[in-house]
């Protein structure tokens, strides 16, 4: 039953444009399912109609711990309680500062801002005033954000997000962008063999999350760090998934390659919008007044945003966390697994951590609905099945999960 959301979705149409994440894309997504979310506690959804989900994205990653998690709440009830202070110093933003450098390897410092988008052009600004030269080399596919400098060669590779040259998108950005195939180090080499002179930054997902859960290729990350450090380029590491799920210290912790900037975005809000990027000591303080890049925001480093970010961090630092999120993602793999050779179905599952991804046929789905609508491929069948069982997965890109504290042994069973 899917009355009320329908209702929803019919008045969102009329005021909310589209866009991923955006009620009238996901509405549409889902195709026969818009639902629209009336309360969630744990790893469970319950929507406007009151059908009950399990929610294996956690709203499309940054809820690891869970939905409503009750040290979150207080500690933004609190902060709410004692009076918000934009743009004016606060305690909690230092603590939360010195929370992240203290799991992040290779942070001396860090700056709040609002979204992984924003830490990730302020981290390519700050790499071209640090290093005075105007290029960037992102891979195909993946993802940094709706900043136009990112968006310009294709976003994740599984949407249209941007084209070159079209309107809004400054060619000089475009001209700037050197988009290479992920995990081909030849070609960055290549890259850096024509131009090395000019390039600022290599930006990477470590794990390309955007791609559907795609590990480094053997010594990639590492031939990465060589390049840059050759060419006098600084190398960023996008942790906006990745960072605190594969490990406290995110990616770089997991595959021991520490880059020059970090960006985080995602867990590290609690569920409130915060992002952050950081490096060190000697690179973050070209940001004005003490250098010469511009950096600032009104809602950044906010107490409200602070408290549910520290409150979340905090959680993850207790003993034990990441390796009951490994033992819960394999044990879900190990039964996704196993469920789909029962059934026939040709589903392989990509899985770094706690994050992994359902590729059929050897590919990522791309477009939801018309998996589900399709009746003849074997990942319709799949995708419906899942749906019936009430399994909230990402639904405009592909299938990846990622399993976070709140996902119990119960909701794990359900959807085995
Ligand atoms: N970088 C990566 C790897 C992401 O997955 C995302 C968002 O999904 C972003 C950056 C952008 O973050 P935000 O949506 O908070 O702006």
């Amino acid at each position: 039953k899917h009355t009320l959301s329908q209702e929803l979705f019919r008045r969102a149409e009329q005021v909310l444009p589209g866009g991923v994440n955006s009620p009238v894309r996901s509405g549409r997504s889902v195709g026969v399912t818009p639902f629209f979310v009336k309360s969630a506690a744990g790893c469970r959804l319950e929507d406007e109609d009151g059908n009950v989900y399990i929610d294996y994205v956690g709203s499309w990653g940054p809820l690891i711990a869970g939905h409503a998690h009750p040290e979150v709440v207080e500690a933004v009830r609190q902060a709410a309680t004692r009076g918000t202070s934009y743009g004016i110093p606060c305690r909690l933003e230092v603590e939360m500062a010195e929370k992240v450098v203290s799991m992040v390897p290779s942070m001396d410092m860090v700056r709040m801002v609002n979204s992984g988008t924003e830490a990730t052009m302020s981290a390519i600004r700050l790499a071209r005033g640090y290093t005075g030269r105007p290029k960037l080399i992102k891979f195909d596919g993946c993802y940094h954000g709706h900043s136009d400098c990112l968006l310009v060669k294709g976003g994740s590779g599984l949407l249209t997000l941007g084209i070159p040259g079209s309107p809004g998108v400054p060619d000089e950005i475009v001209s700037h962008t050197v988009s290479l195939p992920y995990n081909d180090l030849d070609a960055v080499e290549t890259a850096f063999r024509k131009m090395g002179d000019q390039i600022a930054c290599v930006i990477v997902e470590p794990v390309a999350g955007n791609m559907g859960t795609v590990p480094p290729a053997p010594g990639f990350l590492e031939g990465l760090r060589r390049l840059c450090d050759t060419h006098g380029a600084l190398l960023i590491f996008d942790e906006v998934i990745t960072g605190f799920r594969l490990a406290p210290g995110g990616a770089q912790q997991r595959f021991g390659v520490l880059p020059d900037l970090t960006c985080l975005g995602k867990i590290i809000g609690g569920g409130l919008p915060v992002g952050a990027y950081g490096g060190r000591r000697k690179i973050m303080e070209h940001i004005a007044p003490t250098g010469n890049v511009y950096q600032a925001g009104t809602l950044s480093g906010n107490p409200l945003a602070m408290a549910a970010g520290l409150a979340m961090l905090n959680i993850l630092s207790r003993p034990g966390v990441y390796e009951t999120l490994e033992e819960r993602a394999a044990y879900l793999e190990a039964g996704l697994a196993r469920a789909a050779e029962e059934a026939g179905v040709p589903v392989t599952l990509n899985r770094v951590g706690s994050m992994g991804c359902a590729f059929f046929n050897g590919e990522p789905v791309r477009d939801f609905q018309s998996a589900l609508q399709s009746n003849t491929e074997a990942y319709g069948i799949y995708f419906r099945e899942m749906l019936a069982r009430g399994v909230y997965l990402a639904p405009s890109q592909f299938e990846c999960f990622f399993v976070g504290l709140a996902h119990d042994r119960e909701a794990l069973d359900e959807t085995i």
